[in-house]
C-alpha cells in the first residue's frame, strides 16, 4: 500500500490485498464523525471522533477493498472552509493521479455536503470515482447510520460501475449526483434528495446499480481548476423577501463580493429596486448578480418576467443559490466575462 503521507496529514490504514482495490477516507468531520453524551440525546458536536475510529466501526470493510485514511480536517461542515476545500481538491487530484488509488471516499458533514461535492465535481481531474458521504446521527447515536453509509461509500468507490461517473454523493442507500442532490430536511435520515432530477442509482449494504448518467459537465471535461489558486474571490448570497432593500447589494458590493446571488422569490424574482441595485452593481463595480431561487426546487428561467439583459443579470438554471456561488466562484477565477456566464450555468 502507498502511504502517499503529506507532513500535516495523518494516514491509517489496513493490511493489503493485492486483489482488492485501493480506497483512499479523506476525513472532513462532521455528524458522522459527531459524538453526544448519552446515545438517546439529539445534541452532539460533530466532527470529535478521527478517521481510525470510524473505520473501525464498519465491519466488513476488507471485503471491499484495502482502505486507509487520512484526517483532511475535523469540523462541523457549517465551518467548511474555502482553505479545506482547496486543499481537498488538491489532495484528491494528487492520489488519484497515482496507480496505487482506485476511488476516494470523503466523509462529511451533511449541511454543506452539497457543495463540497459540487465544487470537487468541477475541479478533480480523474475518472476515478470520488464519493462524499456523512449520516444525519452522530456515531454515538442509537441506529447510528453511519457506519452503513461509509460502507456503501467505500463500496462504491471500490466499484468499476462508478468509474466515468464523477463526484458521487452517498447517504441513506442512494446515489445521487452533486449539481441535483440537496440538503431537504433538518433532522431527518433520507434528508438528501435530488428533486429535480432524481437519483443517480441505488446501494443496498455495498450492492449497487446505476440509473442514469450525470446531466451535466463535470471532471476531466470541466474547464474549472484551483490548480496553484490559494484564495476563491468572495461571492455572496442574499437572501429575497417581500419588499426587500435595495441597499443590501450595494453592501456586499463595498464589503468587497466580486458577485452575488440572490436566492430570489419564485422563479429568481427580487424587487424592482434591487435588480436596479444590481444593474448598478455590475456597471460601476463590475460585480455580476446571478438570479437563483429561495424556493426549494424548480427551474430559474432566463427572460422569464423581464429581459436579464437590461440588468446584467444571470439565471441560474436548476442550481439551488449555494451551488450557484460555487459556480460563479470558478468563473471569476478563470476571468469569464458576462457575456460566457449564461451558457455555464446550462453546462455545469
Ligand atoms: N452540522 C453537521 C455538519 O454538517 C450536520 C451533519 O453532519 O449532519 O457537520
Amino acid at each position: 500500500m502507498a502511504f502517499l503521507m503529506a507532513v500535516t496529514i495523518t494516514a491509517v490504514g489496513l493490511a493489503q490485498d493485492t486483489d482488492l482495490p485501493n480506497v483512499k477516507i479523506l476525513a472532513t468531520g462532521g455528524t458522522i464523525a459527531g459524538s453526544a453524551s448519552s446515545a438517546t440525546s439529539g445534541s452532539y458536536s460533530a466532527g470529535q471522533v478521527g478517521i481510525q475510529t470510524m473505520i473501525n466501526a464498519v465491519p466488513g470493510i476488507k471485503e471491499l477493498a484495502n482502505v486507509s485514511g487520512e484526517q483532511i480536517a475535523n469540523v462541523g461542515s457549517q465551518d467548511m472552509t474555502v482553505k479545506i476545500w482547496i486543499k481537498l481538491a488538491n489532495r484528491i487530484n494528487e492520489l488519484l493521479a497515482s496507480d496505487d488509488v482506485d476511488g476516494i471516499v470523503v466523509t462529511h458533514g451533511t449541511d454543506t455536503q452539497e457543495e463540497t461535492a459540487y465544487f470537487l465535481s468541477l475541479v478533480v481531474k480523474s475518472d476515478k470515482p470520488v464519493v462524499t458521504t456523512g449520516s444525519m446521527r452522530s456515531s454515538t447515536s442509537i441506529s447510528a447510520e453511519g457506519p452503513l453509509n461509509l460502507y456503501n461509500a467505500i463500496a462504491i468507490a471500490a466499484s468499476k460501475e462508478a468509474i466515468g461517473k464523477g463526484v458521487l454523493v452517498t447517504l441513506n442507500d442512494e446515489i445521487h449526483s452533486p449539481r441535483d442532490v440537496s440538503k431537504m430536511n433538518t433532522t431527518n435520515v433520507g434528508s438528501f434528495s435530488a428533486p429535480i432530477k432524481g437519483i443517480m442509482g441505488g446501494v443496498f449494504y455495498g450492492r449497487l446499480g446505476f440509473f442514469r448518467e450525470p446531466t451535466t459537465k463535470f471532471g476531466n471535461t470541466s474547464e474549472f481548476s484551483v490548480e496553484g489558486v490559494t484564495t476563491l474571490p468572495r461571492v455572496d448570497i442574499i437572501y429575497a423577501y417581500a419588499d426587500m432593500a435595495p441597499d443590501l447589494i450595494d453592501i456586499h458590493v463595498k464589503a468587497g463580493a466580486k458577485g452575488i446571488i440572490i436566492a430570489g422569490v419564485g422563479n429568481g424574482n427580487m424587487t424592482e429596486a434591487t435588480l436596479n441595485a444590481a444593474k448598478k452593481a455590475y456597471e460601476e463595480h463590475g460585480v455580476v448578480v446571478v438570479r437563483s431561487r429561495r424556493v426549494a426546487t424548480g427551474w430559474v428561467l432566463r427572460d422569464n418576467e423581464f429581459k436579464d439583459d437590461d440588468y446584467h443579470t444571470i439565471a441560474s438554471h436548476d442550481l439551488n443559490p449555494a451551488k450557484s456561488r460555487i459556480l460563479l466562484i470558478l468563473a471569476l477565477i478563470e476571468g469569464k466575462k458576462l457575456s460566457e456566464m449564461q451558457e455555464l450555468f446550462y453546462t455545469y
